[in-house]
């Protein structure tokens, strides 16, 4: 057998790591910020007649446009973000999750001779996507606490003059606010692509708004969707885009013919008629955010200010002990590699409770 080093890999290529959150089968999973609620019974009931029904034409391709999803897509945003114009099919994109979307957007404007500035620590698939399509990957520094301000965006972006700037809000895995005035001062700043990735933006305090709310009149802004998390959708693949429909133009450029399955299309088109449903337990997750920020500290854990369904916890002697001293409880959390802090989800009210249980008792 060979070794990935024999290989005659791009040179790019050589020494990467792939991503790699630990697959472990726990008791209690808070790793990966999935929602950690089954979907309700009767949604699951109507997910599986429309996949009953999309079974029986499988032997045809899909449809390529996936237009009834985009048209269900742009219904849930016109109705949970209000955007100033409604948007329309034409605004939406789709993918087998918001990393094929990522990854779509640098194969179309970034690649080789091509840059993209992201903000670490972030979302560890926003550089090796821009690895994987040959775009050079410029890290840019936070400010205090992992926020980040419009001045320092502008600073940034006006030193490295990114073909694509990628901001994630909130941030994984601080869970850290990006606020509204950053991203518009990021997209004043660039000449190129500025993504915003919104995969938690379902757990922002209400009043929050969202960066669809300003693509009036910004044909470069992108803002990624998914609905991984607040959804409860993670196994079934789906993330999403809002954009200028001239963006899903350049994006039809680089998919792959009919890269989304039938099944995949029915499935969501089906859980986005049961949306209010499938958000219901938001609050909840919210909730439970909100405990582990208030009983973290109190257990001697500094904690990052979070608007996502996870939190980021300072104080710990030894991440990686810690995470082994949990896994021995049946309990898998996250070490993201920043020293001394761990990131744990927001589970079900049980859950969150055998975390801290078993947090305190170490
Ligand atoms: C989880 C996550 C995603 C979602 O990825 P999918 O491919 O849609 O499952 C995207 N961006 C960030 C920042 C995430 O944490």
């Amino acid at each position: 057998m060979a070794q990935l080093s024999d290989l005659p890999i791009r040179d790019d290529l050589r020494g990467q790591t792939p991503y790699g959150a630990p697959q472990k089968a726990v008791r209690v999973a808070l790793n990966v910020n999935e929602n950690s609620h089954p979907i309700p019974a009767d949604v699951a009931v109507d997910i599986v007649e429309s996949l009953a029904a999309a079974i029986l034409s499988v032997n045809r391709y899909p449809d390529r446009e996936f237009t009834e999803l985009r048209e269900s897509l742009a219904a849930y945003l016109n109705f949970s973000v209000e955007p100033a114009t409604r948007l329309t099919a034409d605004n939406i994109w789709a993918a087998n999750g918001s990393n094929e979307v990522l990854q779509q957007i640098l194969q179309a404007f970034g690649g080789p001779g091509r840059s993209v500035l992201g903000f670490p620590p972030t979302y560890s698939m926003h550089s090796i996507i821009a690895n994987g399509t040959g775009t050079r990957w410029i890290a840019g520094e936070r400010d205090a606490d992992y926020e980040l301000s419009p001045e320092t965006v502008t600073r940034w972006i006006e030193e490295t003059q990114p073909d694509v700037v990628f901001l994630c809000s909130p941030n994984n895995p601080t869970g850290t606010p990006l606020s509204i005035e950053t991203i518009e001062a990021a997209y004043a700043a660039s000449s190129g692509i500025v993504v915003v990735d919104e995969a938690y933006a379902e757990f922002a305090p209400e009043d929050v708004r969202s960066a669809v709310t300003l693509l009036d009149g910004r044909d470069r802004l992108l803002v990624s969707r998914t609905m991984s998390k607040a959804f409860a959708f993670a196994g079934a693949r789906v993330g999403y885009l809002a954009a200028d429909p001239a963006v899903t133009d350049a994006l039809r450029l680089v998919r792959l013919p009919y890269h989304l399955s039938a099944l995949t299309q029915a499935a969501a088109i089906a859980a986005l008629r049961h949306a209010p449903e499938m958000l219901a337990m938001v609050d909840n997750i919210r909730d439970q955010r909100d405990r582990l920020l208030v009983e973290l500290p109190k257990l001697g854990y500094p904690v990052l200010n979070s608007w996502a369904n996870f939190v980021m916890f300072g104080g710990v002697a030894d991440s990686h002990a810690l995470f082994e001293a949990l896994l021995e409880q049946d309990i898998l959390v996250r070490d993201v590699g920043i020293p001394n802090h761990i990131r744990v989800t927001a589970g079900t009210e049980a859950e969150t409770t055998a975390f801290l249980a078993a947090l305190a008792a170490l």
